[in-house]
């Protein structure tokens, strides 16, 4: 769409407001509305400023103005405002040089597909990415009346309530069992419907959405594969569609990769595929049907893992979904069809244009345009070293002793040992000025300082039970 498109979409609609939205660096969107009156065509050249030193990880105080400039291709109409609104995504720009805002997550993903297509690799990354996430009651709602918000009994009674509710109504899922009986088991297949269909006005192809393993209102939504850029763009719809989505119906949804101990947490497994002039390169007669070029894209991948997962994994939180028995990996290993392996290689098809690797320990925490870079980066630095993916770990990972396991590439224990692993080996990021040296050094810091150290310093309430009466 152009910006004259832009406005003749606005007129059709009947809209008056504009709201502008851009993805801090730790993956939220922001925005700010203007009335359209305000804006005119150059709007799209000259943008307009806001406070970067109020987004998180982004500018000084000295050194705040900084402009967003709207990208009339994203322009959308906003389901979730009262009256008619245009919705467009902005790339920041710092009002000085003119130049796009390194620390932009969508700018590195614009400089991260034209690397791949400079080195002559590809022309282009296919992502599909399979979020998950919880559906709650809204606990704030409920817990309105007592005039308490955030009570934590409270919130463990909503998290708890498909295995202790009295009197027993029946059908729940069983522990784990949530995937996928229909209803009336499955409670929640309507709200999710609702969710597709907002999607699908926002132009997201779903492919598919039900429940998950987790006993308690996790659910699964499987969008279309697109080009990175497209993709993460629409991962961030696809957040706020489905979180709003959930407000209206009186719920709350969590992306949280492990909100419930001893359940299954929530993964983002990612598909990733590389193509050049409309065909597909990972397919070939190597293992699994890969192409050498494909072996190679998963030994960057498995090589890099741990510093990709100070991304893909981004939280405290998501070191507890990483762990034996819960379907989620534990190990950088690749396999055809073990769910317990790192990168799995679907089977589902024959077809050459099918053929990718589904990497299993990206969590719905990351920030897409961050997270799809890295891996995409990783891949291209094993096609460029051909790198060696290893022997292929067709066994149950779950299986092996201890001492198996650490014999392995193993995952990351902690946020802690993921940022380690960003901070010593990273320059597979910073070719071709992707990632800047200052967005990982920024990254690090903000997660050590405000997350890491933030629980470290912490007495965690379960450690009262073990060591209360010591
Ligand atoms: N929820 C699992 C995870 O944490 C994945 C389940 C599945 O295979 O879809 O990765
Ligand atoms: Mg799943
Ligand atoms: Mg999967």
């Amino acid at each position: 769409m152009t910006p004259s498109e832009f406005f003749d979409f606005a007129k059709k609609h009947g809209a008056e407001m504009v709201d502008l939205k851009f993805c801090d660096l730790l993956g939220t969107w922001q925005h700010c509305s203007y009335p359209i009156s305000t804006w005119e065509e150059d709007t799209f050249e000259n943008g307009v400023g806001f406070d970067g030193s109020s987004i998180r990880g982004w500018q000084a105080i000295d050194c705040s103005d900084m402009l967003a400039v709207p990208d009339a291709e994203s322009t959308k109409l906003d389901p979730f405002f009262a009256s008619p609104t245009i919705s467009v995504i902005a790339d920041i720009v710092d009002p000085i040089t003119k130049e796009k805002y390194p620390k932009d997550p969508r700018n590195v993903a614009q400089k991260g597909i034209a690397y791949l297509n400079q080195t002559g690799i590809a022309d282009t990354c296919y992502i599909g990415p399979e979020p998950e996430f919880f559906v709650f009651d809204d606990i704030r709602f409920q817990t309105n009346q007592s005039g308490s918000m955030y009570q934590i009994d409270s919130i463990e009674a909503a998290w708890n309530s498909g295995r202790t509710e009295e009197p027993n109504l029946g059908h729940k899922p069983s522990y784990k069992g949530g995937y996928f009986p229909v209803a009336p088991i499955d409670t929640l297949n309507d709200l999710r419907a609702e969710m597709v269909k907002e999607m699908q006005k926002v132009g997201i192809v779903v492919e598919a959405h039900h429940h998950e393993v987790a006993t308690a209102g996790q659910c699964e939504i499987d969008m279309k594969f697109e080009d990175l850029l497209k993709m993460a763009d629409q991962f961030m719809w696809f957040k706020y569609i489905i979180k709003n989505v959930a407000k209206r119906n009186g719920r709350t949804v969590t992306f949280m990769p492990k909100p419930i101990f001893e359940d299954n947490g929530s993964g983002m497994h990612t598909h990733i595929s590389f193509w050049k002039g409309g065909d597909p390169l990972f397919a070939g007669d190597g293992y699994a049907g890969l192409s050498e070029m494909g072996l190679h894209a998963i030994g960057g991948l498995l090589k890099h893992g741990r510093a990709c997962l100070a991304f893909a994994a981004p939280t405290a939180n998501s070191y507890h979904r990483l762990v034996p028995g819960f379907e989620a990996p534990v190990t950088l290993a690749m396999s055809q069809r073990n769910r317990s392996a790192a990168v799995r290689i679907p089977m589902y098809s024959p077809s050459p244009k099918a053929k990718r690797a589904e990497f299993r320990c990206p969590d719905p925490s990351a920030n897409g345009y961050l997270t799809f870079t890295a891996l995409m980066m990783a891949m291209i630095d094993g096609i460029q070293n051909k790198i060696d993916p290893g022997e292929p770990l067709d066994r149950d990972i779950y299986d092996m002793t201890p001492d198996e396991l650490a014999a392995t590439n193993v995952t990351p224990a902690t946020l802690g040992e993921a940022m380690t692993a960003l901070e010593t080996g990273h320059e597979f990021l910073t070719k071709g000025d992707v990632f800047t040296q200052d967005l990982i050094d920024t990254w690090i810091a903000w997660k050590r300082d405000n997350e890491i150290d933030a629980l470290r310093l912490r007495p965690h309430p379960y450690e009262f039970d073990m060591y209360y009466n010591c």
